[in-house]
């Protein structure tokens, strides 16, 4: 059934820094379309394998797959031609941006942004251009940030900020998103019209890779929990299974 089939495969993988085992033979895959929410305890390895998943650090062990691809170790501007893209867990925007001109480099990541000086002046650079306009007006209405366009990025709320980094995230087109804590620190409105947001992502066809603590949150979103601890993976279920399972109680309790 290609609904149920996995879009990334993770086998094995493994990366330590130091004497630390950050992630630890860890294997599990997400299903396309599917809101899958990894979860477990502060130092876990949960945004290290987000690291390893996009590229920004090599496994020591270990195979990424997206689809039939090998993307193990590939360049992270690669693995986002691939089709994944994420946020990161502290807000990452460029102080003197506004909202349009953030998503507009977001589009750029796609387009092939190495451009040469005398492209600029060509018919199919200023197509391009009108294009990628184009697509971050609608990423702005979509996100609700079109009327905050001309703002500065990092001065919005903090809300808002994660909401400029996740049109960012759809700029390059993803089919796969990986949000990393997307509402950690956020009050409860900012969670539930963020937790909207995702739904409506999804919604799309967009494929999600959630790490959350927000138990409400993962219960209500998630297709599938996948938990780790120390690197490795505990459990991995719907909500309801991984719930009862006393490993998780345990992790969670010991918090
Ligand atoms: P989580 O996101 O689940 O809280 P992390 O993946 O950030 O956990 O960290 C897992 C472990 O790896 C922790 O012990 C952390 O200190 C360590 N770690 C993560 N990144 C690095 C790094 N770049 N250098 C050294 N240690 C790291
Ligand atoms: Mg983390």
């Amino acid at each position: 059934n290609n609904a149920n089939s996995a879009i990334l495969t993770v086998q094995g993988l493994s990366k330590s820094f130091g004497g630390v085992k950050a992630v630890n033979g860890l294997s599990f895959s997400v299903k396309k379309n599917h809101i899958h929410a990894i979860i477990g305890p502060n130092g876990a390895g949960k945004s290290t394998l987000f690291n390893l998943i996009t590229g920004i650090i090599s496994p020591d062990e270990g195979e990424v797959r997206f689809f039939s691809a090998d993307i193990t170790s590939l360049r992270s501007d690669h693995i986002a031609k691939h089709g994944i893209s994420r946020t990161f867990q502290n807000i990452r925007l460029f102080p003197d941006m506004t909202v349009f001109e953030t998503v507009l480099i977001g589009t750029y990541l796609l387009t092939g942004a190495k451009l040469a000086p005398a492209l600029f002046l060509t018919k199919i650079f200023r197509e391009n251009e009108r294009a990628a306009k184009q697509r971050v007006e609608e990423i702005l209405k979509f996100v609700g940030l079109w009327e905050m366009r001309d703002e500065y990025a990092a001065q919005l709320s903090y809300g808002n900020q994660r909401r400029v980094e996740i049109a960012r995230a759809l700029a390059t087109k993803p089919q796969l998103l990986l949000l990393d804590e997307p509402t950690a620190g956020m009050n409860p409105k900012e969670t539930k019209e963020l937790m909207d947001l995702f739904t409506s992502v999804n919604n799309e066809g967009i494929t999600i890779l959630i790490i959350a603590h927000d138990m409400h949150l993962v219960n209500t979103l998630s297709d599938q929990i996948t938990v780790i601890n120390f690197g490795e993976k505990l459990v991995e279920g719907t909500a309801e299974m991984i719930q009862k399972h006393p490993a998780v109680i345990e992790a969670y309790m010991g918090k």
